[in-house]
């Protein structure tokens, strides 16, 4: 019985053959915050207006993608062996 599809291959995976799950989290990375006393004093309202000026004609969509994303596949053995060998398609770019 076919419980899942490799989302790599489209192979199918019975019930009872190992399967493997990937989540790969894509998100923005930030570095620790560091708040000076010319920050504090700093008029920000301009700034402000500038990213709400600059976010408006994107969708809430949009604008999630660009902090945070998150992957789910369903591997079978042979893919994930192949994933872990180079997860991150470098060799693929090179050919
Ligand atoms: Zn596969």
């Amino acid at each position: 019985m076919i419980t899942h599809i490799c989302d790599r291959c489209g192979r199918p995976i019975e019930r009872g053959q190992t399967r493997y799950t990937a989540r790969i989290q894509v998100f923005a990375a930030a570095d620790p915050l560091e708040i000076t006393l010319d920050d504090l004093l700093r008029d920000t309202d301009q700034e402000m207006d500038d990213l709400i000026g600059q976010s408006e004609p994107l969708s809430e969509q949009e604008l999630m993608r660009d902090v945070y994303v998150e992957f789910r596949f369903d591997l079978c053995r042979a893919c994930q062996r192949t994933y872990l060998d180079d997860p991150l398609s470098v060799s693929s770019r090179n050919q």
